[in-house]
C-alpha cells in the first residue's frame, strides 16, 4: 500500500500477490524485516493478538480495544467467523498504510503514523479506526469460504486456492474494504471530495474506467487508486440500488465457489444482472450526474487553475516553495523545468493533479 512501486513485495505467485493487500495503491506488505533495537511485545484479547514494540503502549491498548469492536461488526455484517487475528504495530516508516492476509493466518500489519488528511485518505476521525475498519474487512471478506471450500479448508485447514473471495477482481476486493472504511468511519474515501474528483473528470474526460480496467494494473491515471475510488463507487451503488446487504450477499455467494473467476454468475445470483451489465448502466448514470453536477459548478463560478506538476505522474510528498532567482534551492520538486518556469506556471494558482495535469492548460475546471 505504499506509493512507490520500488518498494512492492517480490513477486513470487499472482495469487500470493491477491491476499497481500494493501490500504491504498500499490501493495505495501513489505518482507517483515524490523529494525534490531525493536522490542516486541504481544496483548491478547479474546479474538486478538497485538504485537507492538516499545513505545507504543498505549496505542496497543487502544488499537486491541478497537480491533475486538470492529472485527465484531464486520463478522455480524457478513455473516462469518474468523479465526483469531494477529495485529502488528509499526512505527518504522513515515507513509501510513497498512495490509491484511488471510495466509499462513489472519494478519494485518498497520503503519502508526498517520495521514494528515491532506493525502488519498482524505479526512479521518482517528488513523486506528480508519486503518483497523479497511483492515479487517479484509480478514473477514477474504477469509470466508462456505460449501465445498469451506468443507476443505475444515478438513486440510487454510489450504491457499481454497480462498475464493481473494480470487475475486481488485476492485471488488479493495472496492469492498473501501466501502467499509466508508460506512464504518465518520469519512473514508467514499466521502472524500478527492475521490470525487477522480471519478468526476473521468467521467467529463470520456475515460471512465470499466471494469476490466479498474485493476491494482492499471498503468495510467489513476493508477493504483482506481480499484480503490472506482470499486468504492460501484459497490456503493449496488448498495443503493438493491439493499444495504448485497455486498454481504455477493460475499457470502462468492465464497461458496470451488471454480475461480465466475464473478458473473455470483451477480446474477444475487442481484439479476451481471457486474459487466451493472457496471455498464453505473457508469453511464455517473457520467450523466456529473456532467449536470458539472455544468452546476461552472455557473457558480470556477476558482481560476492550473496545473502544479507536467509531467503526467502522481507526484506526492511535500515541494519546498520555488525561490528564484536560487534556483538551486528550488527543494524537492520532481519537476525537470527551471524555477522560472514553474513560478510561471505558479501565478495561475492552484490545482490538484488530474489525469490531464501535463495539458498545461491555465484555466478553470471542474
Ligand atoms: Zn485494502
Amino acid at each position: 500500500m505504499t506509493r512507490d512501486p520500488r518498494r512492492e513485495p517480490r513477486r513470487i505467485l499472482p495469487a500470493l500477490l491477491l491476499l497481500l493487500l494493501g490500504l491504498s495503491s500499490v501493495p505495501a506488505a513489505a518482507p517483515a524485516s524490523f529494525p534490531p533495537e525493536l522490542r516486541f511485545r504481544t496483548l491478547k484479547t479474546p479474538r486478538v493478538t497485538l504485537h507492538y514494540h516499545q513505545g507504543l503502549e498505549a496505542m496497543a491498548r487502544e488499537a486491541a480495544a478497537l480491533s475486538d469492536e470492529i472485527l465484531a461488526a464486520h463478522e455480524k455484517r457478513y455473516g462469518y467467523r474468523v479465526a483469531r487475528v494477529h495485529v502488528v504495530l509499526a512505527d518504522v516508516e513515515d507513509d501510513p498504510n497498512g495490509f491484511a492476509t488471510p495466509l499462513p493466518y489472519p494478519l494485518v500489519g498497520i503503519r502508526v503514523v498517520a495521514p494528515r488528511g491532506n493525502d488519498d485518505f482524505g479526512n479521518h476521525d482517528g488513523w486506528l479506526r480508519f486503518v483497523l475498519t479497511h483492515e479487517l474487512a479484509h480478514v473477514v471478506h477474504l477469509d470466508e469460504a462456505r460449501g465445498i471450500p469451506g468443507a476443505v479448508r475444515k478438513v486440510f485447514g487454510r489450504v491457499p486456492f481454497f480462498f475464493p473471495n481473494a480470487l475475486t477482481p481488485t476492485w471488488m476486493v479493495e472496492g469492498l474494504a473501501t466501502d467499509e472504511e466508508t460506512e464504518g468511519t465518520a469519512f473514508g474515501r467514499g466521502r472524500n471530495p478527492d475521490s470525487r474528483m477522480i471519478l468526476r473528470m473521468a467521467a467529463l474526460d470520456e475515460d471512465f474506467l470499466a471494469e476490466d480496467e479498474a485493476v491494482g494494473a492499471l498503468d495510467r491515471w489513476p493508477s493504483g487508486q482506481a480499484p480503490y475510488l472506482f470499486g468504492e463507487a460501484f459497490l456503493s451503488d449496488i448498495s443503493e440500488r438493491f439493499g444495504a446487504g448485497t455486498v454481504p450477499a455477493l460475499a457470502r455467494e462468492h465464497s461458496n465457489n470451488l471454480i475461480p473467476y465466475l464473478d458473473d454468475f455470483t451477480a446474477k445470483k444475487v442481484t439479476g444482472s451481471s457486474f459487466h451489465t451493472l457496471w455498464r448502466e453505473w457508469a453511464a448514470r455517473a457520467r450523466a450526474d456529473f456532467a449536470r453536477e458539472a455544468a452546476r459548478i461552472q455557473a457558480r463560478g470556477l476558482t481560476p487553475s492550473c496545473a502544479l506538476t507536467d509531467r503526467g505522474i502522481r507526484q506526492v510528498g511535500p515541494r519546498a516553495p520555488c525561490r528564484c532567482p536560487r534556483p538551486r534551492r528550488a527543494g524537492r520538486s520532481s519537476g525537470s523545468r527551471s524555477c522560472a518556469a514553474r513560478s510561471r506556471r505558479r501565478r495561475c494558482g492552484v490545482r490538484r493533479a488530474s489525469r490531464r495535469a501535463s495539458s498545461r492548460r491555465c484555466g478553470p475546471r471542474p
